[in-house]
């Protein structure tokens, strides 16, 4: 059993392999179906944990409205308060540097040698084709919790840091009148909901970084590509993957309890495989 000669990279297969080859291989080589349901972090009982996905879910689509000019509700309706929290920061947010062309969840696709690598942006933030000064931001909402904003150096070494710059480089000319952006031309900016006291980190993009991650794609794709039956595809040796991993029992893995929680994005619905789809 090998990888579909067609299959579609996207942030959340390539960051599965990362974290677990294994876990790669079971989920889109093997398709093989969830046999449990995610383990919440820390002290948070399932439903809280599914609860607070759902709301991250829902501030995605709020936010999707209203860059569209479609109705979006009013704060003092909501019932939720980890929700009516993010919803209120967020319309109370400054936006007015960001490119005045505002393309919400738009989805590329970007070529690398054979392969195609996916990337659905929460909000891509462009330039006026008429303005001499072409810049291009992706906004990513993020409602990770913890005692600290993350740092600069974790955002800028994420997968999909790396993969969202790396496609809107390689894929932008399709939006920029035919002429491709530079990579100085592109950020990525993370933005906090849970943090007001550091609402966004905003990571540069350059010539240099682009190569790199062009290569380090380059060779992780390949490498995942020279699997040709499951023990290519081995366990991670950190069993700090395995806490939140839904193969847990096929593994006969249970994790740690030092486990940082996953990042929530990539618990939402993978769409490489599927890039028209509709939700
Ligand atoms: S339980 Fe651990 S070893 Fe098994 S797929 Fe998940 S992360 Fe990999």
């Amino acid at each position: 059993m090998t990888l579909d000669p067609a299959f579609v990279f996207s942030q959340h297969s390539l960051g599965d392999y990362l974290d677990c080859p294994r876990r790669f291989y079971l989920k889109y080589i093997a398709r093989q179906p969830w046999p449990l349901i995610e383990t919440p972090p820390g002290d948070m009982d399932v439903m809280a944990y599914r609860a607070y996905l759902q709301r991250g879910a829902v501030l995605h689509r709020w936010i999707e409205r209203y860059w569209l000019g479609l109705p979006t509700p009013d704060a003092a309706t909501l019932s939720d308060e980890e929700l009516r929290t993010w919803w209120v920061r967020f319309q109370q947010a400054d936006f007015h540097d960001l490119p005045p062309v505002r393309l919400p969840e738009l989805e590329l696709v970007a070529a690398l040698d054979e392969a195609r690598i996916y990337a659905r942006f929460d909000l891509l933030a462009l330039s006026a084709p008429e303005d001499p000064e072409t810049r291009a931001v992706i906004v990513d909402w993020k409602t990770l919790r913890g005692t600290q904003p993350p740092s600069f150096s974790f955002l800028r070494q994420r997968i999909q840091t790396r993969i969202y710059l790396y496609t809107l480089v390689t894929a932008s000319a399709s939006l920029n009148n035919g002429r491709p952006l530079e990579p100085e031309q592109c950020t990525m900016r993370y933005w906090l909901a849970n943090f007001p006291q550091q609402p966004w980190v905003e990571i540069p993009y350059s010539r240099t970084d682009y190569e790199r991650d062009s290569q380090f794609l380059r060779d992780l794709i390949a490498q995942i590509r020279q699997g040709r039956n499951e023990t290519d595809f081995p366990m991670t040796s950190d069993e700090r993957q395995c806490t939140f991993c839904t193969y847990r029992t096929l593994c006969r893995r249970t994790g740690t309890p030092d486990a940082p929680p996953p990042d929530e994005e990539l618990l939402m619905p993978d769409l490489s495989s599927v890039p028209d789809v509709e939700y």
